[in-house]
């Protein structure tokens, strides 16, 4: 691998030195620091890659809403420990034991994760500056070099002839350009390399029924701190689950662009549709919830780029795929595509020059086959249960609670309907020595 900055600092944040413009090269360009962006620059220089992974979000300026990406699947912590992250973060994750719907008051569902036969097998919840944080330091000492330009946006592609050769991102010292044999759009839901690549031109984004206004309340006395709770009425439901600060984390689904209407009514009427549901979240939320700058609305929708290549450049997590939230899949599956797809890049690059274009453009090719089936499967149970949510004819809504309690009833069912989402490819696992976390809720 090309290394042509030896001795410098390998994943500590740096700002470009100077005003004007800087230019560095490398092997790959990763831009975006979210799950799927330092999990790729890891497993890059795990491999011996060298790259530069650039990020937006100013970290003077704190690591982001405290709202998103807590919930990491099963599965995903299955790819954490393959990382080497899990044993840095297990002390600080809550681990979850159960996932519960209740629909007009009744308890319909009840899915003890302890009964999957496989390893890991639980889901957590992990603050997401606790995860980055720990990706981004053990990226420092692998074979592979990290240089993390924060903050830096990339506004612009280097293009030669019909590939692209890097990015440039402008930072509060002035512009750099990053020269890579391989760019790749980490950037998230709303991706700039997508678009500036020409890759979103076929790209699909459906929007969803409802939007999702995210906030955190005290946790109820009463609750199981190890339980993901679905409460449904009629059409409204909401998602509420524990939080690493002891918090509840409550997810209550609105209308599509009814969040004005919402407010409108103040914060009563959000304590009212909150007591439709759960009458401890609403108490909670009036001793809790002083305003609605304690709230975030998630803009529910779900993007299908057919494409997720060009020559030079790949899109990976939410760029290449945004997820609606529901059984919290978007983190799991930005982490699988970092772990697909460095393999594969670290292999085209370490072939001789002449033909190491062809057996990249082959690569990325290959890492679109091998992770697309998963994450149709995961959207097409996500839609499923998005219609499955938004039901409100009284038949419609008695045949949904007989389904989930048809679920309820039959082990081998529920195996069958959730593996996708949160086992995804797996056989059951004899070895059932999953290293949990602690017993309590650990304030991080
Ligand atoms: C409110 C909310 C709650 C969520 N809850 C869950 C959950 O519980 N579980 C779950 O699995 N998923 C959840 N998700 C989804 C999850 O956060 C994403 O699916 C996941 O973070 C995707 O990872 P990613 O690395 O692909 O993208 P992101 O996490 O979005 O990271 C993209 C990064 O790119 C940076 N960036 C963007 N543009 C540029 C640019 N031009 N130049 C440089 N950097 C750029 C951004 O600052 C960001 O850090 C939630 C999302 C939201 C919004």
């Amino acid at each position: 691998m090309r290394s042509e900055q030896p001795g410098e600092d390998r994943c500590e944040p740096t700002a470009p030195s100077g005003s004007g413009t800087a230019d560095l090269d490398t092997d790959v360009c990763v831009v975006g620091g979210g799950p799927g962006g330092r999990a790729l620059a890891l497993a890059l220089t795990r491999l011996g890659c060298d790259v530069v992974l650039l990020e937006k979000r100013d970290p003077a300026r704190g690591t982001g809403p405290a709202f998103r990406g807590e919930s990491v699947s099963p599965d995903g912590v299955r790819l954490l420990a393959g990382l080497g992250v899990w044993e840095r973060v297990r002390e600080a994750a809550h681990r979850v034991d159960r996932l519960e719907i209740e629909d007009a008051g009744r308890r319909v569902l009840d899915v003890r994760f302890a009964d999957f036969p496989y390893r890991y097998r639980h889901p957590v919840e992990l603050a997401q500056p606790t995860l980055l944080a720990a990706l981004a330091e053990l990226t420092g000492g692998q074979p592979g070099s990290c240089t993390v330009l924060e903050p830096a946006t990339v506004v612009g592609l280097l293009v030669e002839g019909p590939a692209v050769t890097g990015v440039r991102a402008s930072t509060p010292t002035g512009t750099v350009r990053v020269r890579a044999a391989l760019t790749v759009g980490a950037d998230g839901r709303y991706s700039a390399v997508r678009r500036l690549s020409g890759l979103a031109e076929r790209a699909r984004q459906l929007p969803l029924e409802r939007d999702v206004v995210w906030m955190k309340l005290p946790f109820p006395a009463d609750w199981d701190r190890r339980a993901y709770r679905v409460r449904i009425a009629g059409s409204s439901h909401g998602l509420f689950l524990p939080s690493t600060d002891g918090t509840v984390r409550v997810g209550l689904n609105i209308p599509k662009g009814g969040l004005r209407a919402l407010r409108a009514g103040g914060l009563d009427q959000l304590h009212a549709r909150l007591g439709q549901l759960a009458a401890q979240a609403a108490e909670s939320a009036r001793t809790g919830l002083r305003s609605w700058s304690d709230t975030a609305l998630l803009d529910i929708f779900t993007t299908d780029v057919p494409r997720w290549s060009a020559p030079g450049v790949v899109l990976i997590g939410d760029a290449a795929h945004t997820l609606s939230p529901v059984l919290g899949q978007g983190v799991n599956h930005a982490l699988a595509d970092a772990v697909e797809l460095a393999p594969l890049v670290a292999e085209a690059l370490g072939r001789d020059r002449r033909v190491r274009g062809r057996a990249l453009t082959g690569a990325l090719q290959v890492f679109q086959r091998r992770r697309e089936p998963h994450v149709r499967r995961s959207r097409a149970l996500q839609l499923r249960q998005e219609r499955m949510f938004t039901l409100t004819a009284p038949a419609a809504t008695a045949l949904r609670r007989t389904l989930y309690r048809t679920l309820d009833a039959s082990p081998a069912l529920r195996r069958r309907v959730l593996a996708p989402a949160y086992f995804p490819g797996r056989r059951p696992d004899a070895a059932r020595d999953e290293a949990d976390c602690p017993s309590e809720v650990t304030p991080v």
